[in-house]
Order: C-alpha cells, then structure tokens, then sequence
C-alpha cells in the first residue's frame, strides 16, 4: 500500500479530522482530490506526527518498559502515562526542588521566585528533543561527492594513530560514528559472521549516536567514534590481534561506540548532589555507566539487530557489554590497574582463556577511553579544552543553584594546564605504561607515551607561564597600591 494511502487510512487521521470532513476512502486517488492550502499544512503536520509509524517501527508509546539485564530495574524506556508522544526517559540533569528548600543555606531559594526558575530549568533540561518539538535529523549524507570521497579516503586510514576524529566527522556531516561503525563492522567480517542485517545494524547506530547529547562539549558522539577509532587500533595489536573472536572484536567495539551514550553532560557526585532520578536508581554506584550499559541493551533489543541469534548468545552479549561498559568508570581504575600490574608482573595473562580476554578487553576500551593525551598535540589540545568546558559547565550549574562547586569545575580555580597535568600524571600515565609493558612496547605504544610525555611537557609550560603572568598581575597590583599608601601619606 503506498504511503500516504496507508497513512490516510490510519485511525490518527481518523480520529483528528473529525466528522466535519470527507469520509476517507483508501481508494480514493489523492490526485484526483483537490485539497485547500489548510488542509494541505495539517497533513504535513500529520506526517510528521506519524513518521515512527511511516517508518515501519513502532511508536514509541507502543513500547514495553524494557527488562533490565540481571536484577536490576531498567532505565531504558518507559511507557508514556499520557498516551501522547513518550518522553524517553534520559539523563538531562534533574535538580530536585526539595532538596534545595532542605539546604540549611538556602534562604530565600524557596521563594515562588526561585522555584519558578528552578521548575523551568528542570522542564529545560529535563525534557527530550522530540518533546520540545525538534524533529531527529535524518542520518543521510547531504553533503557532496568531494566531501565523501575525502571521508572514504580517510577510512582506508583509520588504523593510524594520527586519524583527525573532528575533520572525518566535518566531512560525514556528523555521522562519524554511524560512518565509522558500519566500516570497521564490515573491515573485521562482523557483518557476515555474524550474518546481520544492515538495515538493522545501520538503525542501531543511528539510535546510539543520536542518544549522545550534540551540546555537550565533550561527551558527545564524536568522543564515542574517537573511542571506536582507538579500540580499533588496540585490536590490532599482534599480543591481542592473535587469540581474539569475531565475538570479541565484536563486543569491543559495540562498547566502545556506546560507553558513554546518553551522558547528561555533568558528573556522578552532581547526579547524587540533586538526587537525580538514575542517582536513585543505581543507588549511586557506577550511576552513569549502569545507564549507559542499560540504555544500550535498549537500543540492541528495539533494533533487533541480534534478533536472530541465540537468546543464550544475545544474554551473554548484553552481560559482557556490562561488564566493558562499567569497567569505564573511573573511580574503579586503581583495582584494574593494580590486577593489570599483578598479571604482568607474575606473566600469567593467558589469552586463550575467554576470561583473560575479557579483561583485556576491559583494560582496552579503559584506555581508549582517556587516550587524549596520548594524541598528537593538535588533536590532544582540543579534547582537553572540551572535556574542560564541560567541567566548568558543571561549576557554573552548581555555582546557579548554590550547590558546593566539584573538584575540577571551578573555572577561576582549575586551569587547563593543572588539570590536564594531574590527569596525564596520576591517571593516563600509569595506565599507558602497562599497556605498553603488555603490547611489548609495540610502535604505537611507544607513540602514544611519546605524545603523552610531549603534550605534557607543553602544559607545564603553559602553567608556568600563566602562573609566572598571574604573579606578575598580582605584584603590580600590590605596588599599585603600596604607591597609592605612599602618596596618601599612610603606613605600608
Ligand atoms: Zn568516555
């Protein structure tokens, strides 16, 4: 049935024209129906009201509340009380009103005046992109052949570590992870092992990369396609590249595209600071990578992209992307690198062992994860300048509502340089030095740790400078005012 026939004679149409209108018949031509200007607007307006349905999926409403793998309760979907269009329920910051009227400080913050702010930014943030009305970009390439055969070009390099993430993501009009995926899906045989079906695998990646939050500075889609790339060089290091499946190479980067979808833009500490709906959920352990875990599983089931598999095959899947996804989290680094030190250190990491692999794994996507560092300078700077931006995001939102500014977050207190200092020191150097110690210091381990220990160096150069400029400020407004003493007449 076309289209419009088979939208014609849908009870939407049905029940919103009412009985003032023309009986609908699905026979009727449309052609031969000559239709006013008005009535021509209301069926666009339709159209796009029923684009789920004219796609062939079902309406979001339509959908069950998503079990959640394991025991936990599911944060994936949930059923619109309305009926109208449903909310997918995601990760926008949430502040909790009553926590704020509980603050000791809080003064005048329950005044009318500061809960009706208050109400507004939660509705802001809170509420979805299709609820305040703004139509999913489709996923298609509108750009011309230049810019895909550039993109193309790019591709057949996508193994090297100097790969500029931001330019390929310039030239597939940002569908860089969708883009991405379906070629390393394809280059690995996943595709055909696996004997997917591409329109399901191209809806899958559209899904996951239209969850992750454009306006974030940081956690965005174009970090999770960075990730991919990373993953996709850490899987071709030989001491990995020998003993992994199809299965494996699989799930790595499944994960990796994933790990961070539908990040809110601010940290766990602020998620349980304004009692956050998932904070609760996840009773404020491991909150965002539950989410992110859960949300995929979403997303894997809606798809139906592993359908056709096993259902022992797809739990397992889902659980071993669990298990990936949570081992992002970064205040569990300390126990996997202290396991890491202790297998390398005993040698006894025996990769045909499907455990070993798995942690491997792990201890990949951990490290594809905070690789900025390890990028040449360009590319490094610029990841640095965006995961700060959204750390002082953070600050500003909690400096708005009064709530205790996080480490980090505070923009008149941590600069760059220190920050980005702290981190290559006590997180992404460490990390990177037994990655190479497993690899056996392969090229591109000894690459990485050298725009590591360079990219450093450049930043306790900038700190230097900015301390010395800062000094300097603060010593001419001290003589400033020593001279203003001086001319007043007035004891030093
Ligand atoms: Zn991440």
């Amino acid at each position: 049935m076309p289209v419009l026939d088979r939208f014609l004679s849908s009870a939407e149409l049905g029940r919103r024209w009412g009985a003032e209108e023309p009986p609908l018949c699905p026979a009727v031509s449309l052609a031969a129906w000559s239709w006013e200007l008005p009535e021509i607007v209301r069926v666009v307006r339709l159209l796009w009201k029923s684009k789920g349905a004219l796609q062939g999926t079902r309406p979001r409403e339509q959908l069950e509340p998503e079990p959640a793998p394991g025991d936990g309760p599911g944060d994936a979907r949930l059923r619109s009380p309305t009926g109208v269009l449903s909310e997918r329920r995601g990760s926008y910051p949430f502040i909790d009103f009553r926590l704020l009227n509980n603050t000791t400080h809080s003064g005048e913050i329950g005044t009318k005046r500061k809960v009706k702010r208050l109400l507004s930014f939660q509705r802001y943030f809170h509420a979805s992109r299709l609820l305040r009305g703004i139509i999913p970009q489709a996923s298609l390439h509108l750009l011309d052949e230049d810019y895909l055969g550039q993109a193309r070009h790019m591709l057949s390099k996508v193994g090297m570590w100097n790969f500029d993430i931001f330019l390929f993501d310039r030239l597939t009009n940002g569908n860089s992870l969708v883009t991405l995926l379906c070629h390393l899906f394809n280059t690995h045989g996943l595709i055909h092992h696996f004997q997917l079906d591409m329109v399901k695998l191209h809806r899958f990646l559209v899904m996951v990369q239209e969850d992750y939050h454009s306006q974030n500075p940081y956690h965005n889609a174009v970090h999770a396609a960075d990730v991919t790339q990373a993953m996709h060089c850490y899987l071709k290091e030989p001491k990995l590249a020998n003993f992994l499946t199809p299965l494996d190479i699989m799930l790595g980067l499944v994960a990796a595209a994933a790990h961070d979808v539908d990040h809110p833009g601010v940290n766990q500490p602020f998620l349980i600071k304004t009692k956050h709906h998932l904070a609760n959920l996840y009773q404020n352990v491991s909150v965002l990578e539950n989410h992110h875990w859960r949300s995929t599983v979403g997303m894997l089931r809606e798809s139906r992209l592993l359908a056709h598999l096993p259902k022992e095959m797809t739990q397992d899947i889902e659980q071993q992307l669990g298990s990936l996804i949570l081992a992002t989290d970064i205040n569990r680094q300390n126990e996997f690198l202290s396991r890491l030190k202790a297998h390398l250190d005993n040698q006894n990491l025996s990769l045909e062992d499907a455990g070993h692999r798995h942690f491997m794994l792990q201890i990949a996507l951990k490290c594809a994860d905070i690789c900025n560092p390890c990028r040449i300078w360009d590319l490094s700077k610029l990841w640095s300048e965006r995961v700060c931006e959204e750390f002082y995001r953070q600050g500003d939102l909690e400096r708005k509502f009064e709530l205790e500014i996080s480490p980090l977050c505070n923009q008149q207190k941590d600069t760059i340089p220190s920050i980005q200092i702290g981190f290559m020191t006590y997180i992404a150097e460490p990390l990177f030095d037994e990655w190479a110690r497993f690899t056996g210091d392969t090229r591109l381990s000894e690459n990485m740790l050298s725009h590591l220990r360079k990219n450093k160096a450049i930043w306790r150069d900038l700190h230097h400078k900015q301390r010395t400029q800062s000094n300097d400020h603060l010593n001419e407004g001290t003589e400033k005012k020593d001279d203003q003493t001086l001319k007043e007449g007035g004891a030093p």
